[in-house]
């Protein structure tokens, strides 16, 4: 289940590295701003009230707010929050709050990551999500590289990825003897690489995602394993620009090749196909092969385009500069008549 993520130092202005009394400090000046008695009938006030409550009462607790600092930095106020496999697991001492609270506990994010509410006001005991009842896993999310030709074709792939086991040392607690085991730093599982086989479907694009039921985190107390969702990326290929179904390659042509016409070859995404080049041919003209491009979804293929990039020889022969020299003087071409005025010929 997810919730929203609460960014407790965001709540009361502190820095993550923030000294007790700075903390308490900055939670009185907001709690006297937004206290109850102060603003009678302001829902908004008191919601603000709760929440800077909740923030106070872990990070003034060194015990919780060591657990919570474990979530890592990475997390928005308001995103969307899983805990990591074997969370909530935790045995956390709760003060009890007396009448800070006058309807509603903590939050569904406290609740997922200490498991008790003010009314339990007790140790983790007996209660929370995942101590009995099957709790399924967190899907997972990765990104795997691959060629355009396996994104066309489709194929077979292995790939490594970081798995989750419970932690061998506390058993998946995440404590030993009453402090945050060693092995795993109190999370209550350790990393394991896991190697697993995912079939690309053909006509795969990028950022096309496939889904692998049940390859995501283990499950607790027989809860069935989340999903991996893996996302693909499609290196970029030597001879093919990708739009859409259609592929586009740049093809270098000779002068001559241009102005006579030419059967010329040029690869395609499952080898190469003969193009007739026609006389008169201009750089950058593009010619269609149809149905040479990729693999579409629901059958069939989009296009390729050869576009033509006209080249010439940076070291010419004495011979072939002297046939330029001589095509020079016979022709009249120019390509540049009328483009500059009062300069044409
Ligand atoms: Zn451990």
């Amino acid at each position: 289940m997810a919730v929203k993520f609460k960014d407790y130092y965001e709540q009361l202005g502190v820095k993550r590295d923030a000294a007790a009394d700075q903390i308490r400090q900055a939670y009185r000046k907001l709690a006297r701003k937004h206290h109850p008695d102060v603003n009678p009938g302001d829902r908004i006030a008191e919601e603000k009230f709760k929440d800077i409550n909740e923030a106070y009462e872990v990070l003034s607790d060194p015990e919780k707010r060591k657990r919570y600092d474990q979530l890592g930095a990475n997390w928005k106020d308001g995103a969307e929050f899983t805990p990591p496999p074997g969370w909530g697991r935790v045995n956390v001492q709760f003060d009890d709050l007396g009448s800070i609270f006058a309807g509603g506990g903590f939050s569904d994010f406290f609740e997922t990551i200490f498991g008790g509410t003010k009314s339990a006001a007790q140790p983790n005991q007996g209660r929370g999500r995942g101590r009995s009842r099957p709790d399924r896993g967190q899907d997972a999310e990765a990104e795997m590289e691959i060629t355009l030709e396996d994104a066309h074709r489709g194929g077979r792939h292995r790939i490594t990825l970081q798995g989750s086991r419970p932690c061998s040392t506390c058993g998946g607690t995440g404590a030993t003897n009453g402090a945050a085991c060693a092995t795993c730093g109190g999370l209550g599982y350790t990393s394991v690489p896991k190697t697993i086989d995912v079939n690309i479907p053909a006509a795969a694009r990028e950022g096309s995602v496939i889904k692998l039921k049940h390859q995501g985190q283990p499950g607790m107390n027989s809860g069935e394993a989340g999903d991996l969702y893996i996302k693909l990326k499609i290196k970029p290929n030597q001879s093919f620009t990708v739009s859409g179904d259609d592929l586009t390659a740049e093809v270098p042509v000779t002068p001559s090749e241009a102005i006579l016409g030419a059967s010329i070859e040029v690869p395609t995404i499952e080898g190469k196909a003969e193009v007739k080049i026609p006389p008169g041919a201009q750089g950058g003209q593009r010619l269609r092969l149809r149905g040479q491009g990729l693999n579409k979804r629901g059958g069939g293929r989009g296009d390729q385009y050869v576009k033509l990039k006209i080249v010439v020889p940076s070291h010419p022969t004495d011979r072939e500069k002297q046939l330029y020299e001589e095509l020079s003087e016979a022709s009249h071409f120019n390509p540049r008549a009328g483009w500059i005025k009062g300069k044409e010929s």
